[in-house]
């Protein structure tokens, strides 16, 4: 059976057996089938795809450029116990920002001849600290619902009928967390303009971050890194049909490999033909463990840059993302040291004043007042995790560790 998106034909797959961990192409497929301009849509993604594995854009910036994103996290819960900390999904905040900035600290489990093959992307992901009206947030939202297996469903993103509406799609990626059924681990929808309410990335509370619900072996946060590639533009390396050798996930530095690896594989792990180096199981897009997915190449960075230059360029002009440090912001105002054990030193560059409220984690007003240039905020009596500055200079993030 061929899949191809830009067939009229279209089979949904009888195999979504025990091992389907990700459940992007079937998603993709099914939204093809239902909607014509999503289809066409995903015809100009192929093409795209196709132009760039023939070399025919070059998509290779110039020097490492920072690009912002805006991420937000929407909880949604059945038990309290998935009910995840603002640590957990701080934790897999991290691990993005490790993963697609080539800052792994198990970069020496890469097979050697795929040591040099990786590329820093630049993309920075931040929670949003402008919701959309402009007030502050902390870049998570919290619903609880009564709907079992809710990611599996229609309703996660229908407020309606017991999920939560998506923030506006060209300003903030949206994360569901929430449970799915079987031993999914996630999906998420490849970038196009036909803007649907369910576009975005959904995780199971057991494959997001490192701590608190996440469990061995999809602990490292590198489940939301593959949905996040899928968001981006990256296909699986099998490409849409499994079990061929035939199609491409457009990627000329990743090999051709027949079908997904599971688990952690030994080097070399051979399909297609692809002697002597065999498939690269070490592939975010693959389905080895966390601790044994490890990369993405160059060309996969590149593309996905092709892509947040064009289909996916408005949230780098989002508003949602104010407390980033070096822009807007730290050309008013200087705080320091941060971290910092309690004390924290405000110093404008004009001589202003300004009222100010502090915010945890979860969003909650803990300090208030009105601050002028030298003064010091004092936050010694919380305890240690991230706290807000909201002032009329924006939102500063304020990183307090007592130990
Ligand atoms: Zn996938
Ligand atoms: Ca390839």
């Amino acid at each position: 059976m061929k899949f191809i998106f830009t067939s009229f034909l279209v089979f949904i797959s009888p195999f979504l057996g025990a091992q389907n961990l990700c459940l992007t192409a079937e998603k993709t497929l099914e939204r093809i089938a239902t909607n014509e301009s999503y289809r066409i849509e995903m015809q100009r993604l192929d093409s795209l795809s196709m132009s760039f594995k023939e070399g025919r854009i070059s998509s290779e910036s110039r020097d490492v450029k920072q690009y912002n994103i805006p991420v937000v996290v929407h909880v949604l819960y059945e038990y309290e116990e998935n009910n995840i900390s603002p640590e957990q999904i701080h934790a897999q905040i991290d691990a993005l920002n490790r993963d697609f900035n080539w800052e792994q600290s198990d970069k020496d489990k890469i097979p050697g001849i795929w040591q040099g093959i990786g590329k820093e992307s630049g993309f920075r992901f931040h929670l949003a600290d402008k919701d959309p009206n402009g007030d502050f947030t902390t870049g998570i939202t919290r619903t609880k619902t009564s709907i079992k297996g809710i990611g599996s469903t229609d309703f996660y993103y229908n407020k309606q009928r017991g999920g939560i509406n998506p923030w506006p799609l060209p300003h903030y990626v949206n994360i569901w967390v929430c449970a799915l059924e079987g031993n999914l681990l996630g999906f998420s929808y490849l970038p196009s303009n036909s803007v649907e309410p369910n576009d975005g990335i959904v995780i199971d509370p057991r494959a997001f971050g490192s701590i608190g619900t996440a469990q061995s072996p999809y602990n490292l946060g590198r489940t939301l890194v593959h949905e996040m590639g899928h968001y981006f533009g990256l296909r699986h390396p099998w490409g849409n049909e499994e079990g061929s050798c035939t199609d491409s996930d457009y990627m000329n530095d990743t090999p051709w490999q027949r079908e997904a690896n599971f688990g952690c594989k030994n080097f070399p792990t051979i399909s297609c033909s692809s002697e002597p180096d065999g498939d690269m199981f070490v592939n975010f897009m693959d389905y080895s463990n966390d601790s044994c997915s490890l990369l993405f190449t160059k060309d996969q960075v590149n593309f996905m840059q092709l892509i947040i230059r064009t289909s996916k360029v408005t949230l780098l002009h989002s508003p949602a993302i104010t407390g980033m440090g070096e822009e807007s912001i730290n050309s008013r105002i200087a705080i320091y040291p941060n971290p910092s054990s309690g004390v924290f030193q405000a110093d404008f560059f004009e001589d202003n004043s300004t009222p100010f409220e502090v915010k945890d984690a979860l969003g909650r007003t803990v300090q208030s007042g009105i601050i002028e240039s030298g003064n010091k905020i004092d936050l010694t009596r919380f305890d240690d995790g991230m706290y807000f500055l909201v002032s009329s200079f924006g939102v500063q993030k304020l990183m307090l560790k007592k130990g």
